[in-house]
């Protein structure tokens, strides 16, 4: 398998080949770009912007997401600028290990261009917590220990309560402001959402009460209540497939199915339909939230919805966007509708760079690490050391 990995934070030297491990498998090949000049833009603060790991992942792909990565901070009013990184591959094809691997060595390759204050990585598409992790102990071989070198990391190791769940999230806080804008609210609306992750379901059907907030947010330790029932979702679909139900969707139901079977496929309470076809499904408020460029010449004349919520980054293209504004659709732009996920990473950088000087002034030093063994011991497993 080819893999190539490009990051902005190394847009300008000449490409390098780096053969993995003859150990694995298939033989990894990462054409890792280098470059003397770091992410997109750093006149607001440290660059910042997700990792992706995905097939599609290019150069080019890199470079435009972490263009409007300096524009999400900028918008969001976080002070940092934007870039990106990623490598061509999919996920889904390796094993842990070889994740692990791929991850460890893409952070060899790109460890002294990003840093606390220079440029902040996170998890973005094919990416998640334990990734995190993994950079942010390959990155404190070279370094020494820096927690906020990475943000939404495992909880254990310095990240954030509701990271996971953020970008889905700050979405409908979005997406709400924007319906009593214009005299309507989430409830009685009909949503097509498109996504990779289930949280999005969760987010437009239950809206919990604001202080309840940073409990629920912990996948797990909640339960669904009846009384924050809202939104009505129509269609679905993840990496797995698309489901409809006109009558709406019962989400706590496929929330589980979800669970158990890894996507929505499957789910005997709704029709399978193609997945190509959900984003003209009849809605009011249509959601892309997995890829780029999923909205085109092609498809944007039949879509139906009025409300257009980009929480995929750039899910339009230029024509679609045309296309879409003729019709009287109204956009939300991605750079707001998902800054969520950056916003709750910049609470998390700053939490541990605090501690860090918290703990590196003081002489309680020791106290500040008498953390249960239990801690300690997720901790060992999450950076991929021996137990
Ligand atoms: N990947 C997320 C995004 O595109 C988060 C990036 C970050 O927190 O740096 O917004």
């Amino acid at each position: 398998m080819n893999a190539l990995a490009g990051t902005t934070r190394n847009f300008k030297r000449a490409a390098q080949l780096l053969c993995l491990d003859a150990k694995l498998e298939k033989s990894l090949l990462i054409d890792a770009i280098q470059g003397d000049q770091g992410g997109h833009d750093n006149a607001r603060g440290p660059m910042k912007g997700g990792i992706r790991y995905h097939p599609e992942v290019d150069p080019d792909e890199v470079n435009a997401l972490a263009q409007l990565m300096t524009w999400k901070t900028a918008v969001a009013n976080i002070p940092y600028g934007g870039a990106k990184g990623g490598i061509g591959c999919d996920p889904a094809d390796l094993t842990v290990s070889e994740l692990e691997r791929l991850t460890r060595v893409f952070t060899q390759k790109i460890h002294d261009l990003i840093g606390v204050q220079t440029d902040v990585p996170a998890p973005d598409m094919g990416t998640n917590a334990q990734t995190m992790a993994w950079m942010l102990d390959e990155y404190s071989k070279f370094h020494g220990y820096s927690a906020a070198v990475v943000t939404g990391k495992p909880i254990d190791l310095g990240g954030s309560l509701g990271r996971d769940a953020a970008t889905g999230r700050g979405m409908l806080f979005a997406t709400e402001a924007l319906l009593n804008e214009h005299g309507k609210s989430i409830s009685g609306q009909r949503f097509v959402i498109q996504v990779h992750i289930s949280y999005t379901y969760r987010n437009v059907h239950f809206r919990p009460p604001i202080e309840w907030d940073s409990g629920m947010l912990v996948p797990g330790q909640h339960s669904l209540s009846a009384k924050w029932v809202c939104g009505k979702i129509v269609a679905a679909s993840d990496i797995t497939g698309a489901i409809k139900n006109k009558n709406g969707l019962d989400i706590a139901s496929l929330l589980e199915h979800v669970k158990e079977n890894r996507g929505v496929k499957g789910f005997s309470a709704a029709d399978a339909i193609d997945p190509n076809s959900i984003l003209v499904e009849d809605c009011d408020v249509l959601i892309p939230a997995a890829l780029g460029g999923v909205i085109n010449k092609e498809n944007a004349s039949g879509i139906k919805a009025k409300y257009i919520i980009k929480a995929a980054n750039h899910p339009t293209d230029p024509e679609a966007d045309e296309i879409l504004k003729k019709k009287g659709a109204v956009i939300l732009l991605d750079i707001y509708a998902n800054s969520g996920g950056v916003t709750v990473c910049y609470f998390e950088w700053v939490q541990d760079a605090k501690e860090m000087c918290r703990t590196h002034n003081c002489d309680l030093r020791m106290g500040a690490f008498t953390l249960r063994v239990s801690r300690v011991a997720r901790a060992t497993l999450l950076r991929g050391w021996e137990a």
